[in-house]
């Protein structure tokens, strides 16, 4: 296991160990990227982790520690690489699997030209008129073309395997991607795809001036229901109420799980209106069910949501709009919970 460098950091050491770091990755001519810097870390402040024993053994064999090295040493040993890691695994086969299929090409090439050679000396024999020339150009034809039919088949096989493994690989690839975009708990996309998606929107937002509206949505209280009956079934109704706001997501609209017990709803072409009546569905749906805990059946309660929206202005960029929707968020935080909240109420842009 890769040691946990984000809590070193955390201690009054913190600070010497990110120094010594800087100084050792110059010493030895290391590019202070964000994955080198992760790596040194683990090199000064934990000496004894793979980490520091890899690099250790890149210094001394005299290579460069270029940024490839680092990558490489980053996606095998730190967690967070996980993704990298699988993305360098799948290249790695792929590769391989493209090595077999132009050696064989190759030797299929190699054939096709030996028979193009037999051809000529062919049509040379037949212009000599010789029977035994003749006859022995047949023969060695008709195994040279064996030959190139047999390589043909082996190369047929080889593509249609190839074709078959980058098919396993796609889907590989695929799936890691869906899961690194998606949030285990609630299968919601995850904070990482909402920062896309939203940014996506934005540009789409400003070059066609049509509309775009954010909704923040925020479970009330939620410390309280966690600290009263416990964690877990503080998930599931992490689950639940993830659960009404996906629905609310229907066509273009696209759900995230914003942050632990935060939501967010990115509305292509539609104005605030539509979200407005969107989110107050979902919030109503949601104050007015009576929640259950699944184990004992014992009573829970209802929970609430605080929603705050805000429509995309031209200017705007993707942090201006959160921070906007989020100032609505808080308004309905401040004016007693449980209710939805538009931005800019006062301003003529926003005005309806
Ligand atoms: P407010 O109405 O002002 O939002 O109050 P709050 O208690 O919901 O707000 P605050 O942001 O202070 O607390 C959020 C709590 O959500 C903290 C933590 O206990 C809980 N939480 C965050 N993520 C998770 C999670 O993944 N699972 C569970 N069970 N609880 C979480
Ligand atoms: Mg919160
Ligand atoms: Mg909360």
């Amino acid at each position: 296991m890769a040691t946990d460098i984000d809590s070193l950091l955390r201690t009054p050491k913190g600070y010497d160990w990110a120094r010594l770091a800087i100084q050792a990755m110059e010493t030895h001519r290391v590019w202070p990227t964000a994955v080198n810097f992760e790596l040194w870390m683990h090199y000064v402040a934990a000496k004894d982790s793979d980490v520091a024993v890899r690099i250790d053994q890149v210094l001394q064999s005299g290579a460069a520690f270029t940024d490839m090295v680092g990558e490489a040493i980053a996606a095998e040993l730190l967690p967070a690489s996980k993704l990298s890691g699988e993305i360098l695994d799948a290249g790695k086969s792929l590769s391989a699997e493209l090595d077999t299929v132009s050696r064989a090409i190759e030797s299929a090439r190699e054939t096709s030209e030996a028979y193009g050679q037999q051809l000529a000396t062919a049509t040379e024999s037949l212009e000599e008129q010789d029977p035994e020339a003749v006859r022995s150009m047949v023969e060695n034809l008709s195994v040279a073309t064996r030959k190139v039919r047999e390589e043909n088949q082996a190369l047929e096989s080889q593509l249609a395997d190839t074709t078959d493994e980058l098919g396993r690989l796609r889907e590989h690839l695929e799936q890691v991607r869906r899961e690194a975009m998606t949030d285990a708990l609630t299968m919601l996309a995850n904070r990482k795809a909402f920062d896309e998606t939203l940014e996506d929107a934005c540009a789409q937002a400003a070059t066609t001036g049509r509309p775009l509206t954010l909704a923040v949505v925020d479970i009330d209280h939620f410390k309280v229901f966690n600290d009263t009956w416990g964690h877990q079934t503080g998930d599931q109704v992490i689950r639940y109420v993830a659960s009404v706001i996906g629905r609310v997501a229907k066509d273009a609209r696209f759900a995230a799980r914003y942050g632990g017990e935060e939501f967010a709803v990115i509305f292509p072409d539609e104005g605030r209106d539509a979200a407005l009546s969107a989110l107050e569905a979902a919030r109503e749906e949601i104050s007015s069910r009576i929640l259950k805990r699944r184990s004992t059946n014992e009573d829970l309660g209802a929970i609430t949501i605080s929603t705050g929206i805000a429509e995309f202005r031209t200017a705007d960029n993707p942090a201006a709009l959160i921070e906007r929707a989020d100032g609505a968020l808080y308004v309905s935080k401040r004016t007693g919970r449980n209710r939805t909240t538009l931005a800019d109420m006062n301003s003529a842009s926003q005005a309806a």
